[in-house]
């Protein structure tokens, strides 16, 4: 469900949508995350929480590790990360809590893809930490997703390229204002789908890339099992 709806052209990052809040007492599917904020501590999908965040597992997840952590601040909960980040003592909180759950989630791709012997090597890099330029949801979250794109949610192009193009935002990128935020979004759901591993163009095909990017999974898992590097 990742990145299900494309802003309007011009929609500022910023400014809610006039969807966003239906006011008319419906359930939104969008408002989905809101109940691990309500009720962390009985919600099975729930990871870990303290006083700032929960974190939880992707009820759909795009790759073999797909966290979700969501600021418990009923303040930011409700903006566009670019107008949330500009606060530095939350996102300062907030990046000491993504790069544990980098750590974290790095640790379990391990364990995923080698339960018997973990190698020594940076599984870090396997794992990206960022936004989605125009969020389906409406409570703010950040993602924490290994890169293979392995998995029966990847379902189409929307899917795909939310996490491939520079649609997707790292963490690390910010700080970043809302014109960044707007280019870089640019025409990402008409961008030919590119194999993340190998950079073959798939252009529309996604049939064809899916069949290549179970290839790519055993091959990249093979490489990460076969190939240990010297950490430090
Ligand atoms: P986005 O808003 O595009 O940044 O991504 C929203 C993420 O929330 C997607 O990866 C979805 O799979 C995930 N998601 C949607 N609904 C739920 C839900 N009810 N519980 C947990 N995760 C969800």
């Amino acid at each position: 469900m990742a990145a299900s709806k494309s802003p309007p052209a011009k929609a500022s990052p910023t400014k809610k949508s006039a969807t966003a809040s239906s006011g008319h007492g419906r359930w939104d599917s969008r408002d989905g995350l809101e109940q691990y904020l309500r009720s962390p501590a009985t919600n099975p999908r729930v990871l870990a929480y303290n006083d700032d965040f929960v974190v939880i597992k992707d009820m759909y997840p795009k790759a073999t590790i797909h966290l979700l952590i969501l600021p418990r601040d009923p303040l930011k909960q409700h903006q566009h990360p670019v107008e949330a980040f500009k606060d530095q003592v939350f996102f300062t909180k907030l990046r000491t809590e993504a790069a544990k759950w980098h750590s974290l989630a790095a640790k379990e791709l391990a364990r995923t893809l080698c339960p018997d012997t973990i190698p020594e090597r940076d599984w870090e890099s396997e794992i990206k930490v960022g936004i989605h330029s125009f969020p389906s949801m409406h409570h703010l979250h950040v993602h924490v997703i290994s890169r293979d794109m392995h998995s029966p949610y990847v379902r189409h192009k929307k899917h795909y390229n939310s996490f491939t193009t520079p649609f997707f935002v790292g963490l690390h990128e910010f700080p970043l204002e809302e014109e960044d935020i707007e280019r870089r979004a640019g025409n990402w759901n008409k961008q030919d789908m590119i194999c993340w591993r190998c950079g073959r163009n798939f252009e529309n095909k996604f049939t064809a890339l899916k069949a290549h990017l179970e290839r790519e999974f055993e091959e990249w898992k093979d490489g990460l099992i076969s190939q240990t590097e010297n950490v430090q």
